[in-house]
């Protein structure tokens, strides 16, 4: 990789931990248990754990660090030479969390890959007024209760233009409160082996209006 894309993507990671993660950190209960004293772009102290981010456009970036939990966000974007080292640093934890992250970018490549051979969990909202059990629908579940709300030629949507609705009965519908995640395949993560998968997609985001 080139000096620029390291320098690129270690700008990146710590313009995350700045904008993204020390807000969080330095207010409110994450405060409280978070260690002033240790605080950098690249380390954090949770109570006695330690939180170390790294860019992966360098391969060994965490060589030499014993962890118990790695993180991969941007999958898609991970080398497969800082993927292994970084998976190396766990070889002498009891734990051996690995969770990556990613939007898909090609199909049968990186995180959806390894979705296609996971056991594929979506998000089940359940209907409040039916009680029918549903994942998000594009086509389906979304009403458009203003035709006056939408502005083509200055693309902007007002407030309460559409709404989301249970796909069977029609009524509106909560997607805070009841979902839950369901497996396409089960069979395969039996006994704690092979790989969970769970689907996020932009409907089931609830941070995120029509
Ligand atoms: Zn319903």
């Amino acid at each position: 990789m080139s000096k620029e894309t390291v320098e690129r993507t270690n700008r990146q990671m710590k313009d995350f931990v700045s904008t993204r993660l020390n807000p969080l950190l330095e207010s409110g209960y994450y405060a409280t248990i978070t260690d002033s004293k240790v605080d950098s772009l690249e380390k954090k102290k949770i109570r006695n754990s330690f939180l170390l981010f790294r860019s992966s456009s360098k391969g060994a970036a965490v060589e030499g660090v014993d962890i118990d939990y790695l993180s991969l966000d941007e999958y898609d974007r991970v080398g497969a030479a800082a993927e292994l080292s970084a998976i190396e640093s766990m070889s002498s934890s009891q734990f051996k969390m690995l969770r990556r992250w990613s939007t898909p970018t090609v199909p049968d490549y990186g995180i959806h890959a390894l979705f296609e051979q996971s056991d594929q969990r979506v998000y089940m909202h359940k209907c409040d007024h039916c009680g029918y059990r549903q994942q998000m629908d594009y086509e389906k579940n979304i009403e458009c209760v203003d035709e006056s709300g939408v502005d083509l030629l200055a693309k902007t949507v007002k407030d309460g233009t559409f709404r989301f609705i249970c796909k069977k009965c029609g009524k509106a519908l909560d997607r805070w409160y009841n979902g839950e995640w369901v497996a396409k395949f089960p069979d395969r993560t039996i006994n704690n082996q092979g790989t969970r998968g769970y689907l996020v997609t932009q409907l089931d985001a609830v941070w995120i209006n029509l």
